[in-house]
Parts: structure tokens; C-alpha cells; sequence
């Protein structure tokens, strides 16, 4: 049975803090007694263990998922004159970085499953002027990284993964981020490992690049007041660092939480007539469970009013988007992304819902598709 009247959130914060809330306590209670704040023992050590938990060598935490583009295009020297693909499908972040070099964005389709690059239409966007390649493991689920990597060594170009809603996803083995040349990470609070503020991540297996990111983020300082390179502030601080520290260790039993709760969503929506996501595949970590739908906005309405909070990532694909439209080729130039923007809803998901909030969410779902059917039963009667 359900609570009738109770609100489903889309996400919920308080609940994962309540379980590390004493121990946050103390370690923020040492951290201000040191007066340690930046560049500290909790950075070092986040930056180490999260490295050891992806598989990759070196990790440079930094300010946020932004900052984490950002530079790992700086780092491989990308700027103006060259050009990156990526997909348009995606948090605009992923394009803001691009632009924020200098660069020239490449907008490309997504595949209408997956919802990640289309490699296909990626090798077809290939110019000479191609420097780098960004996948987004959007949603959680792993982009083709055997196509994108293939492209990218036929090509000579640069891999930056996007990892940033893909924490601890894996497929045979290797991690997201860990594949191409650097995977950026954020911390954003709602992401499957999320800080309590701004937060984030560069990983990388290439020692050189490691070094160069590492002097980027602290404005391209390899020593005190010393600037070998434009860089810019761009560090991770000691408490978002031992906020992280404290929730790395519950992200890979979070993320089978999400998996059993997208399993469950997935079985009780199979016979109504929505596109639910794929299972199959099991490098899916469902930082959103989102299904397609016609009358989606109607259906997000319905459920709005059950107290059921969803969400749209994203309404407006990122070639359409004002700051973009001199990149894009404008409407009708990526057909899937630009369909799917209309059809896409995100479910409440998070590691903590419960079995009885994910039935209600089913079960609101379900009632809308029988009072609309029953609608247009009566008016195609009627008619
Ligand atoms: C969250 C996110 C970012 C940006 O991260 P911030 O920490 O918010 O700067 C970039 N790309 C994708 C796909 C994201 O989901």
C-alpha cells in the first residue's frame, strides 16, 4: 500500500546525508580546528582513492564538472581554430567548455536508444580542423567507447569523455572516463557522487597530461606565485574533498540501488505505451531514469499533480540554445536530439527511494495512460 497524499521527489539529499552525518561532523570539526582548507591531506587523499576506485593513474580534483572540460581541453591544447564533436543531447556545460577555449563545437546526433553520440554521424562530422572528440555517457549509460575510440585513432584526435553523470559505470571492466585520453567528473550535489557544493574531477592514465592539469587548476602555479601558463582558479577544496571521501565508499551499492529500482520501473511500465530504457546493457549506473512519451508534457502535468517530481534533461538541445546558434545548423539539423527533447521524462531516481515510492511513481504513470485512453476511447466513440 501507498501513502496517498505523500510527494515522490525526483531527488532526495537528506536522506544519504542522515547515514553520514556524524562522521561529516567530525571530520568538518578537524578540518576547521586545522584551518586546512585548500590543497590539503583530504584533496590528496580523495584524488587517490578515487583514482584507485576508477582504475585509472592519476586524478586531479578540481572545482566542478565545468572546470573539469574546461581544462582537459586546455590540457591537450585545444583552442581556437580547431574544432571538437559532440553531441548536442547533453547539459550545455559540455558545449560552454568548448566555447570557453576558443574552440568550434560540432554538434552530432545521438543514437535514439542509448541516447549517447551517434559514432556514425560523429565520423562523418570529421574535418581537417577535428582536434578532439566528447562523448557523454549521458544519464549513466556508457557512450560506444570501442566506435568513439576507433574513430578517434583513425583520425589522430583527442578523447575527453564526459563521465560527469557516469560515476562508477563500467563496461568489460574499464570505467567511464578511464578510456579515452582524460574523463571529467563532477561533484554537482545530485550527481551519483555528489559533493555539498561545487566539486569535481580529472582522470587521466597520461602522466604529462596529469602534471599539466594539475598546474591549470591553481592558475597555472607549479610553485607559489610562480605562473607558467594561463591556468585559472579551479581547485577542489578540503571539505567538498572529505564530503567525497566519506561517499565514495557507498557509491557501487548506491549504483545497483538505481539498477534495481530502473529494473523495477521498467517492469511495471513495459505494457503502457512509453519507451522505457534499455536493461540490456550493464554499464548502466541511472544517474536519471528517463522514458520517452507522446503528450509527455501531459503526462508530467498528471503526475505533477500526484505529487510525482520529475524532470526534463533537456529541453532545449544545446545547438538550439541561444549561446550556441552560431555553432548549430540551426532546426532540423539533428533530428533524433531535437525529437526526443519533446518526448524525454525523468523519473524520481535516487539509491534511497523505496520500494513502495517507486510503485506509486509506476502506478501514477499507469493512471494517466487509463484515464487518456479512456478519454480518447470516449471521443473516438463519440465521433
Ligand atoms: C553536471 C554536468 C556537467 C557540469 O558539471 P558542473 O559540476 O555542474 O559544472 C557537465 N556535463 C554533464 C553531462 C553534466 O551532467
Amino acid at each position: 500500500m501507498t501513502t496517498p497524499g505523500t510527494e515522490v521527489p525526483l531527488v532526495d539529499l537528506a536522506r544519504p546525508h542522515a547515514r553520514i552525518k556524524a562522521m561529516l561532523e567530525q571530520e568538518f570539526d578537524a578540518i576547521l580546528s586545522g584551518m586546512r582548507l585548500f590543497l590539503g591531506p583530504n584533496v590528496q587523499a580523495f584524488q587517490d582513492e578515487f583514482a584507485r576506485y576508477l582504475g585509472v593513474s592519476h586524478c586531479v580534483g578540481v572545482a566542478d564538472g565545468t572546470t573539469a572540460l574546461h581544462l582537459a581541453l586546455r590540457a591537450c591544447d585545444i583552442g581556437p581554430g580547431d574544432e571538437v564533436i559532440t553531441v548536442s543531447h547533453t547539459f550545455y556545460a559540455t558545449a560552454e567548455a568548448i566555447l570557453l577555449v576558443g574552440a568550434t563545437p560540432v554538434f552530432v546526433d545521438v543514437d535514439p536508444v542509448t541516447f549517447t553520440m551517434d559514432v556514425e554521424a560523429a565520423e562523418s562530422a570529421v574535418t581537417p580542423r577535428t582536434r578532439a572528440i566528447i562523448p557523454v555517457h549521458l544519464y549513466g549509460r556508457m557512450a560506444d567507447m570501442d566506435g568513439v575510440m576507433d574513430l578517434a585513432r583513425r583520425h589522430g584526435l583527442r578523447v575527453i569523455e564526459d563521465a560527469c553523470q557516469a560515476h562508477g559505470a563500467r563496461r568489460n571492466g574499464h570505467a567511464a572516463g578511464t578510456i579515452g585520453d582524460i574523463g571529467c567528473f563532477s561533484f554537482y550535489y545530485s550527481k551519483n557522487l555528489g559533493a555539498y557544493g561545487e566539486a569535481g574531477g580529472v582522470v587521466t592514465n597520461d602522466p604529462k597530461l596529469a602534471e599539466r592539469l594539475t598546474v591549470l587548476r591553481d592558475h597555472g602555479s607549479p610553485r607559489r606565485y610562480y605562473h607558467e601558463m594561463v591556468g585559472l582558479n579551479g581547485r577542489l577544496d578540503e571539505l567538498q574533498a572529505a564530503v567525497l571521501r566519506l561517499k565514495l565508499p557507498e557509491l557501487d551499492a548506491g549504483n545497483r540501488s538505481r539498477r534495481r529500482h530502473a529494473r523495477t520501473y521498467s517492469a511495471k511500465l513495459a505494457s503502457l505505451p512509453v519507451v522505457t530504457p534499455d536493461l540490456a546493457d550493464d554499464d548502466h549506473v541511472f544517474h536519471l531514469y528517463v522514458i520517452r512519451s507522446h503528450g509527455r508534457d501531459a503526462l508530467q502535468k498528471h503526475l505533477e499533480k500526484q505529487g510525482v517530481h520529475t524532470g526534463i534533461h533537456y529541453p532545449i538541445p544545446c545547438h538550439l540554445q541561444p549561446a550556441c546558434t552560431a555553432y548549430g545548423r540551426g532546426l532540423g539539423s539533428l533530428p533524433v536530439t531535437e525529437r526526443i527533447g519533446g518526448e524525454i521524462l525523468s523519473l524520481p531516481m535516487f539509491p534511497e527511494l523505496t520500494n513502495e515510492e517507486v510503485d506509486r511513481v509506476a502506478d501514477a504513470v499507469e493512471g494517466y495512460f487509463a484515464t487518456s485512453m479512456a478519454v480518447s476511447t470516449s471521443v473516438d466513440a463519440a465521433s
